[in-house]
């Protein structure tokens, strides 16, 4: 059984180093990646429940390794964030965002939101960072709303108050802030009381399926978009694939939707047109 046990320890510590490897080689394509242009910048609508238009656009980035190839954030945003390698690409997808979305902005006044990393919050220079982003494209702070993860804000409220001090530089100066996948942290009511924020976008999770007590999952969703709007905070619903979830939320008074049920990510050129057809619809 010893030995059993040594032969179990010895497999998983080379199953270790070959991830470590794999993780190693990641990062040096993301890097030549990076370099070479193969990110892109994808869009989703974000729906107004009431008046039905396309309010905002989130920018999902994507990864073309090779032609007809394509790898979505989750595989590779871990990687970037353990390197340090999304505060270039995190710039990268902000300045993409903030080009594309001024002619947009300026056509059907659409806004755009971007996801940002801890790390990149954490920069001494990030608040100047957005500005240039948003000088360079034309595009007015009001236009621009940045995502944060709720653990993000409960670190940055106990340690790090570069963080809280960058996000209300920028939201006197108009950009918006959000708070992404509501409800999957820890954060407190405090939190939310005392906290920059503007937007809590309710994570998918809570959306009743089809499956398992609905009335509970009901109660959770309006427990959710009555607090935020309690705090003055717009509700926003990620995940909304169903006619069905999407009479819940207006029922429930949500502010926005998004979700494949309204149109699924997609990229800048496609983009243009679905907000085109949007207003002449
Ligand atoms: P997220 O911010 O929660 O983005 C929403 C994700 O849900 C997107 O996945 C989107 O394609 C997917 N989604 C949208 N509607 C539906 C739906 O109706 N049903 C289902 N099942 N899924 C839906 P995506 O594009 O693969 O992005 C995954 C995550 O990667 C994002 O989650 C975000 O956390 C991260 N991410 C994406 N782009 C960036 C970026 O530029 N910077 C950083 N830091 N993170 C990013
Ligand atoms: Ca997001
Ligand atoms: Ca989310
Ligand atoms: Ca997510």
């Amino acid at each position: 059984a010893k030995a059993a046990g040594r032969d179990r320890a010895v497999t998983y510590d080379a199953g270790l180093r070959e991830r470590q490897l794999e993780r190693t080689e990641l990062i040096e394509r993301l890097r030549d990646a990076l370099t070479a242009g193969q990110f892109s910048v994808y869009y989703q609508p974000i729906v107004s429940l009431g008046a039905g238009g396309f309010d905002a656009v989130e920018a999902l980035v994507r990864w073309f390794p090779a032609p007809g190839e394509v790898i979505g954030p989750d595989r590779f945003i871990p990687a970037a964030e353990d390197s340090g390698l999304i505060v270039a690409l995190g710039e990268w997808v902000l300045r993409q965002a903030c080009r594309d979305a001024a002619g947009w902005h300026r056509q059907h006044g659409t806004a755009v939101t971007v996801n940002v990393s801890p790390r990149q919050l954490m920069e001494p220079d990030y608040a100047m960072t957005v500005r240039r982003a948003l000088r360079d494209a034309g595009l007015p702070p009001t236009a621009l709303i940045l995502e944060i993860t709720e653990g993000m804000l409960v670190g940055a409220a106990n340690q790090d108050d570069r963080t809280i001090a960058h996000l209300s530089a920028l939201r006197r100066e108009g950009v918006r802030v959000a708070v992404d996948d509501f409800g999957t942290g820890y954060s407190s009511l405090a939190y939310l009381r005392d906290l920059p924020i503007d937007i809590l976008k309710i994570d998918r999770s809570f959306l009743p399926d089809g499956a398992g007590p609905a009335d509970r999952q009901v109660s959770f969703v309006r427990t959710i978009v009555d607090l935020a709007h309690n705090l003055g905070l717009a509700a926003v619903a990620e995940g909304v694939e169903t006619p069905a979830q999407v009479d819940l939320l207006r029922g429930l008074g949500c502010d926005k939707g998004q979700g494949f049920h309204f149109g699924r990510p997609v990229g800048a050129a496609e983009t243009t047109e679905v907000l085109a057809a949007s207003r002449t619809a």
